[in-house]
C-alpha cells in the first residue's frame, strides 16, 4: 500500500523502501514506501498551492474546526487499531498508547474548540474615526517534523493547530515509527481534508527533513526531536528566515522533601522514570533527595526497580517494553558503563534482562544509580533511556540550585506537604512545566515547551494555536484627512 500522500493521493516514493522494526522481537512490522527529492517537490509545491489558491485558509474557522470534530470522532472508532500499531512500533505498553489515543483525540477536540473562537481583538486607539483591529491569519506551509518516542502524540499538537490555524502542512514522521503518522493522515483524509492541505512524507531526516527545514516554499518548521538536530534545523531554517519552533529535550529534576508520603514518592519517582522505558523528554531522570529520606528512598526505588515486569507491550501484565532500536541501547549501555567509571553507585539494572523471550528485543532493565556527582556524563546530558540517577540535598535553596543546574529546562517536580515551599520551589525553578506533588499529567489547554536548551517554543493552549499564525494589525481610518506635516508646498 503506497504510504506517502501527496496532493489528496497516496502515491509511491521514489526513495528506497525501509523495513518498520518491532523492537520486541526485531520482526518487520510492515516495509513502507519513501520518499525521494522529487517527492519532497511536490509535496511542498501541493501545499503551496493548496494555501495560495486553495480554500483552506479561506474556510471559515467554524469548519476547519468541524473537520477537527470529525478526526476526533475517527480517532475515537478507530482507537484499538491505532493503539495496538502504536505499541507494535514504539514497544510502548498498550495502556500507554490508548491513553495516547485518547490524549490525540482530546487535542483535536480542544483546538477545534479554540480555533472557532478565536476571532482577534480590537485596540482602542484613542480616536472614534479609527478601527485598529489584529486579524489572526496562517503562516503558510508547515513543515512539521516529528520523534519517535510518542509519534501520533507529538504530530497531533502540531497538526491540529496548524489546520485549526489555516495552514497547510507537509508531514515528516520519524523513520524508525512512522505507522501511526500515516493511520493519522487517512483519517484527515476520510474527514474531508482537501487536497494538498495535508501531505506525508516518509524517510529519514537527511534526504527528507533536511530539504524540508531548507526549501523557500516552506514559511514554518515545527520540530520535535533531540538538541543537535534542532540546532541544525535552526542553522539550515535561517537561509529563508523561516518561522522555527523547536521542542528539544529534556534532563528533569524531580525533587522530594522528607515530608512527604514515602509510599506516594516511591511510586511517582518509578512512574516519573520508567515509564516507556524513560523515552520520554520530560522523564523524571534526575530524582534529588533531601538528607534524611535519601538512604531509604534509594534503596527502596532500587528494590522495586529491580521487580518491574519488562515484556511485549501488546501483553497485558507487561509493566514496561523495550528500548525503541538496537542503536539506542547501545547508547544507554554506553551511559550506563560512563556512569560507573565516573564513580556512580549502581542500586538497580545496569544490564539487559536474563529472560529467554526477551533476548531477540531491544530491551534493558529499569537501572537506578546513586551518589551522583552534577560533573558526570550520565547527569549532565539527556539519557533518553530507563536510567535514574539520585543526588542529595540539604536546604531548599540546594535543592532549587541541583534542579535549575542543567542546560535544559523542559519539565520538572517538587514534593512536598509544605504549600509555601512548594510554590516558592515552584516559581524558582526555570523549567517549562513544574508538577507540585506529581509528575507527568498535562491537559491540551496548558501551554508545554521548555527553558533555555529545551526549546523555543510552546505546544498546546492559546499559544500553541498562535504559534502557527501571523498575527496582523489592521489600521482603519473611516474619515481620512490631509495630515498637513509638509506644508512647504501649499495645500491644492
Ligand atoms: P531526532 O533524532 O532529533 O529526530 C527527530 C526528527 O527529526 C526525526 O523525524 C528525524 O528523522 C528528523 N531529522 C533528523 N535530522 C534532521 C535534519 N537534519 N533536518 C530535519 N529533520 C531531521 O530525535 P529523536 O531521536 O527522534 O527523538 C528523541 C528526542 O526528542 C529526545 O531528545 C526527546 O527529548 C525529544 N522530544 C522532545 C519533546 C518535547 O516536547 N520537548 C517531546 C518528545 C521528544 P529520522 O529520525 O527519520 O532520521
Amino acid at each position: 500500500m503506497p504510504s506517502l500522500y501527496i496532493d489528496g493521493t497516496w502515491t509511491s516514493g521514489s526513495g528506497d523502501p525501509a523495513e518498520v522494526i518491532n523492537p520486541f522481537d526485531a520482526s518487520v512490522i510492515e516495509t513502507v514506501e519513501q520518499a525521494g527529492p522529487d517527492d519532497v517537490e511536490r509535496a511542498v509545491a501541493a501545499a503551496r498551492t493548496a494555501f495560495d489558491d486553495g480554500p483552506w485558509p479561506r474556510t471559515p474557522a467554524a469548519e476547519r474546526a468541524d473537520l477537527l470534530r470529525r478526526v476526533a470522532d475517527l480517532l475515537v472508532r478507530d482507537k484499538e487499531d491505532i493503539a495496538r500499531t502504536e505499541t507494535l512500533d514504539t514497544g510502548k505498553t498498550l495502556v500507554e498508547s490508548r491513553i495516547d489515543v485518547d490524549d490525540v483525540t482530546a487535542v483535536f477536540r480542544y483546538y477545534a474548540d479554540l480555533a472557532a473562537h478565536d476571532a482577534g481583538r480590537l485596540v482602542d486607539t484613542g480616536k472614534p474615526s479609527v478601527v485598529s483591529r489584529v486579524v489572526h491569519e496562517p503562516v503558510g506551509v508547515c513543515a512539521l517534523i516529528t520523534p519517535w518516542n510518542y509519534p501520533l502524540l507529538q504530530l497531533s499538537w502540531k497538526v491540529a493547530p496548524a489546520l485549526a490555524a489555516g495552514n497547510t502542512v507537509v508531514i515528516k514522521p520519524s523513520e524508525v515509527t512512522p505507522l501511526t503518522s500515516v493511520m493519522l493522515v487517512r483519517l484527515l483524509e476520510e474527514a474531508g481534508a482537501p487536497p494538498g492541505v495535508v501531505n506525508i512524507l516518509l524517510g529519514d531526516g537527511r534526504s527528507v527533513g533536511a530539504p524540508l527545514t531548507e526549501h523557500p516554499g516552506v514559511d514554518m518548521v515545527s520540530f520535535t526531536g533531540g538538541l543537535a538536530t534542532g540546532q541544525a534545523i535552526m542553522r539550515a531554517a535561517a537561509g529563508t528566515v523561516k518561522r522555527v519552533a523547536v521542542e528539544l529535550g529534556g534532563k528533569n529534576p524531580n525533587i522530594v522533601f522528607a515530608d512527604t508520603d514515602f509510599e506516594t514518592v516511591v511510586d511517582n519517582a518509578l512512574t516519573a522514570v520508567f515509564l516507556h522505558a524513560g523515552q520520554v523528554c520530560s522523564a523524571g531522570a534526575r530524582l534529588i533527595v533531601e538528607d534524611s529520606l535519601h538512604d531509604d528512598l534509594v534503596a527502596e526505588i532500587g528494590r522495586r526497580a529491580e521487580r518491574i515486569r519488562l515484556g511485549n507491550g501488546l501483553d497485558e501484565a507487561t509493566e514496561s517494553g523495550p528500548l525503541v532500536s538496537a542503536a539506542h541501547r547501545a547508547k544507554i549501555e554506553d551511559y550506563v558503563a560512563s556512569a560507573q567509571a565516573e564513580g556512580a553507585r549502581l542500586v538497580a539494572g545496569g544490564r539487559r534482562p536474563e529472560e529467554p523471550d526477551l533476548q531477540k528485543g531491544f530491551f534493558y532493565r529499569p537501572t537506578v544509580f546513586a551518589d551522583c556527582r552534577r560533573d558526570m556524563r550520565v547527569l549532565r546530558e539527556e539519557t533518553f533511556g530507563p536510567i535514574l540517577t539520585v543526588e542529595r540535598f540539604t536546604t531548599e535553596e540546594e535543592a532549587i540550585a541541583l534542579g535549575n543546574d542543567t542546560d535544559y529546562g523542559l519539565s520538572g517536580a517538587v514534593w512536598t506537604n509544605d504549600s509555601g515551599r512548594a510554590e516558592r520551589v515552584a516559581r524558582a525553578l526555570r523549567h517549562g512545566t513544574v508538577w507540585i506533588n506529581d509528575f507527568g499529567p498535562y491537559v491540551p489547554g496548558a501551554e508545554w515547551g521548555g527553558f533555555k536548551r529545551s526549546g523555543n517554543g510552546r505546544e498546546l493552549g492559546p499559544t500553541g494555536l498562535a504559534e502557527y499564525q501571523e498575527h496582523k494589525h489592521i489600521w482603519h481610518n473611516t474619515e481620512p484627512a490631509p495630515a498637513r506635516w509638509f506644508t512647504s508646498g501649499g495645500a491644492r
